[in-house]
């Protein structure tokens, strides 16, 4: 696996995609600059062996050259992260762009405008990589969110760079991270997921169940199981045509030896709302007319041992509908189980889905081994799924 250490960057120029598909307001202002800042480390090692740097990314789903997505907004927030001025060009092809890159001397930096503007980037059209190509002598993917998309800039290009492509910091962490969980494990390893459907997770359960030694099921998925396995789950989630892949996971689990954890009591509401009424009830007893909506305490318990006794732990989904502060305890407790097991020396990744917007909405960011950048790729790596941005590095 190639990284940035492969190569000394002196008197080069890396062609680096990023992902800077940021939030803004509406005055154009980056509200949320993670990614940016997730791309600093790889950004500043190039710039540091005195090479230059021509950043290409998407922003948005813009339909042609629509300004409002233009990454020209962003300029002066990436200066300022970078510490650098940054230089722009008004298209990511054409003779703009060949003259500045041309020009850029080392220690430069240059952003080229949104890769969407132009529909040859998500057709991966060959030629359009190879004029993106065309601009630098390495090529550096540091781009994890869009790295399960054969997409120009995300895969085509590298077939360009036969001798000279490589992962960033960034990237290569994300590998590494997966691989700690799924590869390179130390045991016990305990996989949560949450979240609202089975039919969603089916694969990424099917592909962990080889790898792990305790799966926790909880979120929405959980009514499914049980009422499979004969409980009442009154109004509670469930996917009927998945109750009988629900008992052959129970099934394939007991003969791989791995435990299963589902809750045992739940939060039931008599509606899907912050302000109904609850009571805990048993999960296979939930009362017509009410709905679980988070893990009940005795759950939580129970998920609290399996966590701390655990080496490696994997966290995807959330195990209520956190979004309302009624239901969100089962998620925060266990955040807090996790985090103490973190603290303790175990390896904690979240990522997939939606998982990372729980981790940060209550502040176990800075708490957990890895946060995953990638919400889709992470999701696609965890179904064992071979990404074309990783495989045309690896090539
Ligand atoms: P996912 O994107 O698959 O990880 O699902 C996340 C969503 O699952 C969140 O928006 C939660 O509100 C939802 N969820 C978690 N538990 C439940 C539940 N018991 N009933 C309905 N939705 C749930």
């Amino acid at each position: 696996m190639k990284t940035l250490n492969d190569f000394n960057f002196a008197a080069k120029k890396a062609i680096i995609r990023v992902d800077f598909n940021v939030p803004l307001d509406e005055n154009f202002k980056v509200t949320d600059t993670t990614r940016i800042d997730a791309a600093k480390p790889t950004i500043d090692k190039i710039l540091a062996d005195g090479g230059s740097v021509i950043l290409m990314s998407h922003l948005g789903r813009p339909k042609g050259a629509e300004e409002k997505y233009s990454l020209k907004h962003i300029v002066a927030t990436v200066s300022e992260i970078l510490g650098v001025p940054v230089k722009f060009a008004t298209n990511c092809v054409g003779a703009e762009a060949k003259d500045a890159a041309a020009h850029l001397k080392a220690g430069e930096v240059l952003l080229l405008e949104n890769l969407r503007f132009h529909a040859e980037e998500e057709a991966g059209d060959v030629d359009f990589a190879k004029e993106l190509a065309s601009l630098g002598d390495i090529y550096v993917n540091d781009a994890f969110g869009t790295a399960h998309r054969a997409h120009a800039s995300t895969t085509i290009i590298a077939q360009f760079f036969p001798d000279a492509k490589c992962f960033g910091t960034l990237l290569a962490k994300e590998i590494e991270s997966l691989n700690k969980v799924l590869k390179d494990s130390e045991k016990p390893v305990t996989a949560v997921l949450g979240g609202s459907k089975v039919s969603s997770k089916i694969t990424v359960i099917e592909n962990i169940l080889d790898k792990v030694d305790h799966m926790i099921i909880g979120g929405g998925m959980t009514f499914t199981f049980i009422k499979a396995q004969g409980g009442q789950i009154g109004e509670s989630i469930c996917e009927d045509d998945k109750l009988d892949l629900a008992l052959e996971i129970l099934r394939k689990a007991k003969e791989k030896g791995v435990q299963i954890h589902i809750p045992v009591d739940v939060v039931a509401a008599d509606d899907f709302s912050n302000s109904a009424n609850t009571q805990v009830v048993a999960v296979t007893a939930i009362p017509d007319g009410w709905q679980g909506l988070d893990a009940g305490p005795k759950s939580l318990e129970n998920f609290r041992k399996v966590i701390l006794q655990s080496k490696t732990i994997l966290w995807n989904g959330p195990l209520g509908v956190f979004e309302m502060e009624t239901f969100a305890k089962g998620t925060i407790s266990l955040g807090d189980d996790i985090a103490e097991a973190t603290a303790n020396g175990a390896f904690s990744l979240v990522g997939g889905g939606d998982s990372v917007a729980a981790v940060k909405q209550f502040g176990f960011e800075d708490k957990m081994s890895y946060v995953s950048t990638g919400g889709g790729a992470m999701l696609e790596m965890l179904e064992g799924k071979v990404l074309p941005g990783i495989a045309a590095i690896l090539d």
